[in-house]
């Protein structure tokens, strides 16, 4: 892969900033700067999501033939790096990024005929049922049973951790259909709808003050057994799939490099301890470098993957390398913003973090939000898989360990 620019790349990203510039309106651009979470407020997000899929942009990782905008890999990267830089709001990208790519390799031709161009238009949000209370990094142990009367399931149970379940109008869901032979044997791949009788969605709130996760609740919900994706049983390989897309479906750099970029500007405008700029600092500027460095190596080697993954090849065991070094890579980022803010990191004030809210935030611009991003980040490096769980992959299925 060719990593510079050529005349075409450099008019290409020319195009892309000058939609961001036009169609992210102030109250889109404010809604995402005052995002404390992972993802923005669900209006602001659903209301940039249309506006992509009015595009054709928002399935902007698909292949043109289900309704993507046919990019090359390097344009892929183009895209996501001015949305990070241009501070795109957050999407929640679970049918994007999840659903899609399952349905595509696994879904019926009935499927595809419905799924996938609900999401290129944006119909619906979705949210992942897969965790429950005694089944996360052993996820092929999980219980929710899923029992055939007719033509459907009835499904019992409960998930957890569910993010988004609270504004979902579909899950994707893993449920056990027999408790014959292994564990990874008797499991199934549902999708249905969250306003189906008998689901309740109860919130769990985050020690950053979101309302992203919850837990839900099934009693004898009743699922049509065509919305399975594979054959009954065959689920585990369904969903080891989707895994591979929810861990390595996106480059992880551009959101850590436009992060670096408003440390630098915070270092140029906030005082060291021993006066002075932070940015004239030589223990900030050290510490500023190594990070830089580690971020622009693991640009290269997702740079590397991604143009393998533009010969067809999906992401592989390699998608746990970048999950691990992303999601670390993005903590140690957030890590030296809080220290770059001093006490503006003690501030707490979630109610700046609501557009068009009166109340005048204590910290500057800069730093309204970078706490509770902090706080927030450090479930990075738990879900979609924690770190330990992704080592053991790499050892075993990366270095034949
Ligand atoms: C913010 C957030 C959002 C989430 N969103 C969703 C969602 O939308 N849908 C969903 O289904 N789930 C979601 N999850 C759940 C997530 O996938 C699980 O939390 C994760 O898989 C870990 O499972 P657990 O919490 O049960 O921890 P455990 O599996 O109980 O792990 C506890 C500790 O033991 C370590 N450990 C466990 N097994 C091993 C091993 N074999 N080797 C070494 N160390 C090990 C883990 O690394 C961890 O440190 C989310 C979690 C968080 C924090």
């Amino acid at each position: 892969m060719d990593i510079n620019l050529s005349t075409e790349d450099l008019s290409f990203r020319d195009a892309v900033r000058a939609f961001l510039n036009e169609a992210l309106t102030d109250d889109i651009r404010e809604g995402a700067r005052l995002t404390p979470a992972v993802r923005t407020s669900a209006v602001i997000a659903r209301r940039w999501a249309k506006i992509l899929a009015e595009k054709g942009w928002l399935c902007h990782n698909w292949p043109s033939e289900y309704g993507g905008p046919g990019w090359n890999t390097l344009q892929k990267y183009i895209f996501e790096f001015e949305c990070a830089m241009a501070g795109t709001p957050s999407l929640n990208n679970m049918g994007i990024r999840m659903v899609g790519p399952v349905v595509m390799k696994y879904g019926t031709e009935e499927q595809k005929a419905t799924v996938l161009p609900s999401i290129v238009k944006d119909e619906f949000a979705w949210c992942q049922g897969y965790s429950e209370p005694s089944s996360g990094s052993d996820l092929a142990s999980l219980q929710t049973p899923a029992v055939p009367d007719g033509d459907d399931y009835i499904v019992n149970g409960t998930k957890i951790w569910t993010t988004g379940a609270h504004t979902a109008d579909k899950i994707f869901c893993l449920v056990r259909t027999s408790t014959e032979g292994k564990k990874q044997e008797g499991i199934s791949f549902l999708l249905f709808d969250m306003n189906l009788p008998g689901i309740t969605v109860k919130p769990i709130l985050m020690f950053s003050g979101d309302h992203e996760l919850n837990q839900v609740f099934f009693d004898d919900v009743r699922v049509p057994q065509a919305n399975r994706v594979g054959p009954e049983n065959k689920g585990w390989t369904v969903a080891k799939y989707l895994l591979e897309f929810e861990r390595g479906g996106i480059s992880y750099t551009p959101p850590v490099k436009a992060g670096l970029e408003k440390l630098k500007e915070i270092s140029r405008i906030e005082t060291a301890g021993s006066g002075g700029k932070l940015v004239d600092d030589p223990d900030f500027r050290r510490d500023l470098a190594k990070l830089e460095t580690e971020i622009t190596a693991n640009e290269m080697s997702e740079k590397r993957v991604m143009s393998a993954l533009s010969l067809g090849q999906n992401p592989g065991a390699a998608s746990s390398m970048f999950k691990l070094r992303g999601s670390e890579l993005q903590q140690r980022m957030l890590e030296m913003t809080m220290k770059a803010i001093g006490n503006y990191a003690n501030v707490y004030q979630p109610d700046a973090f609501i557009p068009g809210n009166n109340v005048d935030p204590i910290a500057p611009n800069h730093a309204v939000t970078a706490t509770a991003k902090y706080f927030n980040q450090r479930a990075a490096t738990i879900y979609a898989g924690s770190s330990e769980v992704q080592r053991n992959i790499i050892a075993k299925h990366v270095l034949g360990l």
